[in-house]
């Protein structure tokens, strides 16, 4: 299903196609909640496709903008290129919360369980990917 099995999927991301061109970030659609984490805002924002990056920043700059080295951070735990690898690489669902089936995609999670205004945290539904 995978040929890198280096990597495993552990949402819905490497299901939907990759797209290459900007989004009009302006549309409500695209808008985080408040207090939405960033991480449950990439998976909402999984249904419209690989996004390289433009959901990260464009959270950051609505809902966590003093967090300037974000994107930075995240390259650092191996999210370097797309919103997919933050899910392969550095956030996984938090099993105490989220019912993942056997290929650990999300079976059932609750909505987000919310992060102080300005966090670029994750809510708990989310922990880091052990190294
Ligand atoms: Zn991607
Ligand atoms: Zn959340």
């Amino acid at each position: 299903m995978f040929d890198d099995d280096s990597r495993t999927p552990t949402n819905q991301f490497p299901a939907y196609p990759p797209r290459l061109e900007p989004l009009d970030l302006s549309e409500p659609r695209f808008q985080p909640h408040d207090r939405e984490c960033l991480v449950c805002y990439l998976q909402r924002m999984a249904d419209y496709g690989c996004a390289r990056h433009q959901f990260t920043r464009h959270y950051q700059r609505i809902s966590a903008p003093r967090a300037t080295s974000l994107l930075e951070r995240l390259r650092g735990w191996g999210g370097c290129c797309c919103e997919c690898e933050i899910f392969w690489n550095v956030y996984v669902p938090n099993p105490a919360l989220v019912d993942l089936g056997e290929d650990e995609r999300i079976v059932w999670s609750p909505s987000c369980l919310s992060v102080r205004r300005g966090s670029s945290q994750p809510c708990e539904l989310w922990i880091r990917r052990s190294q």
